[in-house]
């Protein structure tokens, strides 16, 4: 009886931590639009709008960014300043356009 219940508990759990990453999912899927705008703003941010975009996103669009770190995402070329730029971005692509803000002009 005991063994049961504590077999039940776990199931519980993982069924918990299934649900948690299927609305993680989900969450993905709203933000994306915002994530467009974001990358919209940011290949304006560089005086075109040809779907590159030449400044360090990373760096907040403070830094030029260099053809030897580039990333693609969501139909957009993404330039940074470093290699460890890049790689922040590769690591968390999301992290890092929900904290990007345009520059004030
Ligand atoms: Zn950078």
């Amino acid at each position: 009886m005991r063994v049961a219940g504590v077999i039940a508990l776990l199931s519980l759990m993982v069924l918990a931590g299934c649900s948690r990453d299927a609305g993680t999912t989900q969450g993905a899927a709203r933000q994306s639009g915002a994530e467009a705008a974001k990358l919209e703003v940011a290949d304006a941010a560089d005086g075109a709008k040809d779907h590159v975009v030449a400044k360090c996103a990373v760096c907040g669009l403070a830094m030029a960014g260099s053809a030897e770190h580039v990333s693609s995402y969501s139909g957009y070329e993404l330039r940074f300043c470093s290699s460890e730029c890049k790689a922040t971005f590769d690591h968390g692509p999301h992290a890092v356009l929900r904290r990007l803000h345009a520059p004030q002009r």
